[in-house]
């Protein structure tokens, strides 16, 4: 076997980061690179493995490269540092020979503090005894290292060990026994690291400068962590052993010993004081970026005058940063392009789209809820949609605090900067819209009251917050604010455009946008989709003075009546589209035809059925009864979608005339657009025949009247299980199927999307279901039913454009899913378009490798 237990780093060591982990492998490329590193060991994760089993490696063995009297520090090297370890011990060899020694050599002050720290992480992390009886002295004297001693000795009934061989082995065999831990088993797992994932460890000689030479140790970056902007940042504290105070930049010089790492007014800098050190860091951190492919940052120590590089860790950075920095290494050619567009987490992307709260901000959490839509703002709550508009009317910011929303809420959300809802989960109709608008969003905060009386919303804890109070909703995490956090603007800057034009030339998968509105599709298009994959229509029917004339339209009396009204909406919905292909112009938009049940347009209140009775001049009881005649006990089983359209099939022949009209007027001022229309909620072949028969007949009176040609493809919306078992037949009349996952999925299970959140979070957490099916799509059942609908689709029409277009399209699962099975597109709300392009081309760039 080529790797033994323990290996000296040296550039010609057989050494690997799976074996040893990513510290020590570095390590050793910074010794290939010539740069001075201190003479280190690396001890592999097999034999630290057997180190926390009680089996030690061979001490002499292992102490032999660091001479007679070695003072030493070890550190964790797991595969991948994000998985974090144990903390580092320093000062290993420290006793009570070797600090009557060092008292000479750089005084009483200093030897004294190098002997308590070690102590102290000795007492803490290997006697693991209590760290409030082993704080460190204002004054370091011989005095309370004797104190700190007698703790030690008082709380372990044990003099403190003296040989190095002793503690380093008690060292070892904590740092091996921390990583088995529960807590740091499940903290690494929660990062990605796999059950099993080795911790390795690196035991490296610490310096020996002495403290009126050119002493002391800092660290240094060559890149901004939060903007990923080229910019030398760091710390530097002089003297033997000296302490770097994370304190950032910005305080520098203190008095004691502390300085800027580059030149700098308010006080002394490396730069200044050692300027061929700071040039040799320069020439070392260029020589990082190019030869190990990354922005680090680099640990050194001076001893001496003589520069020591200790480590280099990646550096830490923020969603934005990872970006740029990818794309900059990509630009100067020291990665390809490929390796950049893998470099990026997905998930940062969407942070990048939203403002955030202010990681580093204090958090007040009034309840937690579903993370529905990403973002966060703050605003004073509102609890109805008609506050919100009157709030925005007055440029005021406002939260809109629901139990649920409905259809008749679509105003107020647009008014609001963010949404509350108590009920429902990831596919409820705040959660669809509030991703739809990019608006944060939280879902289902059943912990949350709202007292009508008062007009107070009550958390668990019993704090109730007034209309008019200010809180934050936080749509990233689910959590709820109170006040005002300070926030980080989203930021997109050309890199963000880079990558994802690096990201399209290697996906092979289309992405659309769900968009319903001319906002939505322009977003849509700003994110680069390739088309709209669903545009529901219905949303178009709440907008300004149309809810009346739907309601009209409901309660007409016959088919000619129902013909009048809505020829007074069909100019409305001509407008809708003519503004939805300029926009969307050389790309394809699928419009959805009128899917959900009549009664959501109507009102639910009293005061509500007296305005209706007022509007369709009729008796208030005669209004009340007909609504009440049209409540179904299952409405999203019941009338709605296609089933409309066969029923009261002027709805869509109304839909249809506006859709063409608009195709010919674009097209008369030379606007190409491609028009997909898709029938909802189809469960059987006939359905589709009627419906394709009429649109046809449309079609070709609009061609007539206006003497233009135009083609559209029709296409049917796969989600009751009945249209994925009959997709064969149903494919012969659809050019297309788009796989509706929401209602598959709520079908599928017989779990209705707009209840589950009730008992969701407990089937979850007893595992009867790994995830939320409607969060995540659920492969094995739901996944099944898809396969089967695209391949017998594919059996009906060979060349069928197939394609999903439920909440999950944007997800990777669901992206993965789709390329497996030969899709063509996954659509998704608008915002999830670029996290969508980059997980495409992720997942193809995988396969390739
Ligand atoms: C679906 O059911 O998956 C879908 C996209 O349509 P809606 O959410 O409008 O029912
Ligand atoms: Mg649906």
């Amino acid at each position: 076997m080529p790797f033994g237990p323990l290996t000296l780093i040296t550039p010609t060591a057989a050494m690997s980061s799976a074996v040893h982990g990513g510290r020590a492998k570095c390590l050793q490329r910074l010794v290939r690179l010539e740069m001075p590193v201190p003479v280190t060991v690396a001890l592999s994760f097999d034999a630290v493995h057997n180190v926390a089993l009680g089996n030690m490696p061979d001490m002499d063995a292992l102490l032999a490269p660091f001479g007679d009297a070695p003072l030493l520090s070890v550190r964790p090297s797991s595969q991948d540092p994000d998985w974090g370890g144990p903390s580092a011990v320093l000062n290993v060899g420290m006793n009570d020979a070797r600090y009557a020694e060092l008292i000479n050599y750089i005084g009483e002050e200093a030897a004294t503090r190098s002997y308590m720290r070690f102590v102290q992480s000795y007492a803490v992390h290997v006697a693991r005894l209590d760290p409030d009886e082993f704080h460190l002295p204002e004054y370091f004297d011989a005095a309370s290292l004797r104190e700190m001693m007698d703790t030690y000795e008082a709380e372990t009934d044990a003099l403190f060990p003296q040989d190095p061989a002793v503690q380093l082995s008690e060292v070892l065999r904590a740092m091996a026994r921390a990583w088995d831990g529960t807590t740091a088993r499940l903290l690494r797992q929660a990062k990605g690291a796999p059950a099993d994932a080795g911790l390795g460890l690196v035991v490296q000689a610490m310096t020996a400068g002495r403290n009126d030479g050119a002493c002391g140790k800092g660290v240094i970056q060559f890149v901004n962590g939060t903007t990923g902007a080229p910019q030398i940042t760091g710390r530097f504290a002089r003297g033997w052993q000296a302490e770097i105070r994370d304190v950032g930049n910005d305080v520098g010089n203190d008095g004691q010993g502390q300085f800027y790492i580059t030149r700098d007014p308010r006080g002394k800098s490396l730069e200044e004081i050692y300027p061929e050190v700071f040039a040799q860091l320069v020439r070392y951190g260029d020589l990082c970026r190019k030869s190990l492919r990354e922005e680090m940052e680099v640990k050194f120590t001076l001893e001496d005058g003589r520069l020591m590089i200790l480590d280099a860790v990646r550096v830490q950075r923020s969603a934005r940063a990872s970006v740029k920095i990818a794309v900059a290494l990509a630009e100067d050619q020291i990665i390809p392009r490929e390796e950049a567009v893998m470099r990026v987490e997905p998930a940062a992307l969407s942070e990048l789209l939203h403002r955030q709260v202010d990681p580093r901000a204090p958090r007040d959490v009034i309840v937690r809820g579903i993370a529905a839509s990403p973002g966060a703002a703050s605003g004073r709550i509102v609890l109805t949609a008609n506050e919100a508009q009157a709030s925005a009317a007055r440029g005021d910011a406002c939260i809109l605090v629901r139990r649920e929303t409905t259809p008749e809420d679509i105003r107020g959300m647009h008014a609001a900067n963010a949404v509350l809802t108590m009920r429902g989960g990831v596919t409820s109709h705040a959660a669809v819209i509030g991703r739809g608008l990019g608006l944060p969003c939280v879902v289902g905060a059943s912990d949350l009251t709202i007292d009508r009386k008062t007009n107070k919303i009550i958390g668990l804890d019993g704090r109730s917050f007034a209309a008019g109070d200010m809180i934050t909703v936080d749509g990233t995490t689910g959590q709820v604010l109170t006040g005002e956090p300070p926030m980080l603007e989203a930021s997109l800057d050309g890199s963000f455009g880079t990558l994802l034009e690096w990201a399209d030339e290697f996906r092979d998968i289309g992405v659309r946008a769900n968009a319903d509105t001319p906002a939505d599709a322009q977003t849509a298009r700003n994110f680069a989709a390739e088309g709209i994959g669903l545009c529901r229509t219905e949303h178009m029917f709440f907008e300004g003075d149309r809810l009346g004339v739907m309601r009209e339209m409901i309660f007409a009396e016959d088919s000619d009546d129902r013909r009048a009204v809505l020829d007074r909406l069909l100019p409305m919905q001509r407008a809708d589209f003519e503004a939805l292909f300029e926009i969307m112009v050389g790309k394809t938009v699928c419009v959805r035809l009128f899917d959900p049940p009549l009664h959501e347009f109507l009102p639910s209140n009293k005061a509500g059925l007296r305005d209706l009775a007022a509007q369709v001049a009729l008796p208030l009881p005669e209004v009340t009864e007909r609504v009440a005649a049209m409540a179904e006990y299952n409405p999203m089983l019941g009338m709605r979608g296609v089933r409309l359209g066969i029923a009261i099939p002027e709805i869509y022949d109304m839909q249809a005339q506006a859709i063409f009209e608009a195709m010919a007027t674009v097209r008369e001022k030379g606007i190409e657009i491609s028009v997909d229309i898709m029938i909802p909620l189809v469960s059987a072949m006939r359905e589709v025949e009627l419906v394709k028969a009429r649109v046809d007949g449309i079609a070709h009176a609009v061609r007539t009247k206006h003497r233009v040609d135009f083609d559209y493809q029709l296409g049917v919306m796969v989600e009751t299980p009945r249209a994925a078992l009959r997709a064969q037949d149903i494919a012969e009349h659809a050019a297309f199927l788009s796989f509706g996952t929401n209602d598959l999925t709520q079908m599928t299970y017989g779990l209705s999307r707009d209840d589950a959140g009730r008992f969701m979070s407990s089937y979850v957490q007893q595992g009867v279901y790994a995830e939320d099916p409607f969060h995540t799509l659920d492969l094995e059942g739901v996944g099944e039913l898809i396969a089967l609908g695209a391949e017998r689709g594919r059996k009906g029409r060979p060349d069928v454009v197939l394609s999903i277009c439920g909440e999950h399209g944007g997800s990777r699962s669901a992206i993965a899913f789709c390329r497996a099975h030969g899709f063509d597109y996954v659509s998704c709300s608008p915002f999830r378009v670029p996290v969508a392009r980059l997980t495409a081309a992720q997942l193809t760039l995988a396969e390739r490798v």
